[in-house]
C-alpha cells in the first residue's frame, strides 16, 4: 500500500473525525471479508480505514458496513464488499498493475479502494451527476492520483491506453473488444460478464492472445451503452 486514508496528514474527512466513528464495524466488516476469503493484506488494511459511509447516502450510511450492495440512485449500486475486495484482489495477483483502468466510478467507493493500491487510476463513468459527486468525495479523502472520465466503458479510454489492469465494475453480455485491446502486455482485466447469469472473468494478455480463465458467480448491474 502507498499510503492509507487514516493517516492523519491526508483526509479533511479524518481531521474532522468522520472516518472514525465506524472503525468497530469497519473490523467486523474486516473479520466477514476474511471468513469468505479475502486473503490479501493490502487490500484488508485499505477496507479496514476507508469509510465506506461517506458513499452512500445518509439516510443509507448506517448500513454501510454490512456486506450487501446498496443503491447509490439512478438505478445504480454500490457494490458490496466482498466483491469490491475480491475484485481488488484479483487485479493486484494478477499482474503488475501500475496504470489501472477502471470503468463504472458509481459512488466512487472502489475507486478510493483501488486508488489506495494502485500508483495511477483511470476511472470511467456514463453518468455524469454520479461522477462529479465522486469526484467531491474522493477530493474530500484528499485521493489526487485519479484522473476522471465522463465516457462510454464499451470505447474504454483509447487516448490513455495501454493499461495494465481493467477493472469493470458493470457486467456486459460479452467482453467489449476494444477494452481488451487497451491491455498492456501482460496486463489483466477483472471483468463480470452475463445477463441473468454472470461471472467474473480474468482475462490475462500475451501478445495477441487472451486467456481467460471463470473466476467465481458475479451479480452486477448491466453494463450500458451510451451517456447520461
Ligand atoms: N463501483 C461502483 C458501483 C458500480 S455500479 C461503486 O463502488 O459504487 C456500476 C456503475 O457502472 C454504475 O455507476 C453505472 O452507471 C456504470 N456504468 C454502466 N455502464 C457503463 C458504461 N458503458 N460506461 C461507464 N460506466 C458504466
Amino acid at each position: 500500500m502507498r499510503y492509507s486514508v487514516t493517516d492523519p496528514k491526508r483526509t479533511a474527512a479524518n481531521k474532522q473525525g468522520i472516518g472514525m466513528t465506524s472503525q468497530r464495524t469497519r473490523e467486523r466488516l474486516v473479520d466477514t471479508l476474511k471468513s469468505l476469503g479475502v486473503a490479501d493484506a493490502r487490500v484488508l488494511e485499505v477496507m479496514r480505514s476507508t469509510p465506506r459511509h461517506l458513499f452512500l447516502d445518509e439516510a443509507l450510511a448506517h448500513r454501510a458496513y454490512e456486506d450487501k450492495s446498496l443503491p447509490i440512485g439512478h438505478n445504480q449500486t454500490l457494490s458490496r464488499p466482498y466483491t469490491v475486495a475480491r475484485m481488488s484482489e484479483l487485479l493486484l495477483e494478477s499482474c503488475a498493475a501500475k496504470k489501472v483502468l477502471e470503468i463504472g466510478t458509481g459512488s466512487g467507493y472502489q475507486t478510493c479502494i483501488l486508488a489506495q493500491l494502485v500508483p495511477k487510476l483511470f476511472s470511467m463513468e456514463r453518468i455524469e451527476p454520479l461522477l462529479n459527486r465522486a469526484k467531491q468525495r474522493l477530493a474530500l479523502m484528499d485521493i489526487h492520483n485519479v484522473v476522471y472520465q465522463h465516457g462510454d466503458g464499451y470505447e474504454g479510454w483509447p487516448a490513455r491506453e495501454p493499461f495494465d489492469g481493467i477493472m469493470v465494475t458493470a457486467a456486459p453480455s460479452q467482453v467489449p473488444k476494444a477494452l481488451q485491446w487497451q491491455l498492456a502486455e501482460g496486463g489483466c482485466m477483472i471483468i463480470p460478464v452475463g445477463g441473468n447469469e454472470q461471472y467474473l472473468l480474468k482475462i490475462t494478455r500475451s501478445g495477441n492472445h487472451f486467456s481467460k480463465q471463470k473466476v467465481e458467480a458475479a451479480n452486477f448491474v448491466p453494463l450500458i451503452n451510451g451517456l447520461i
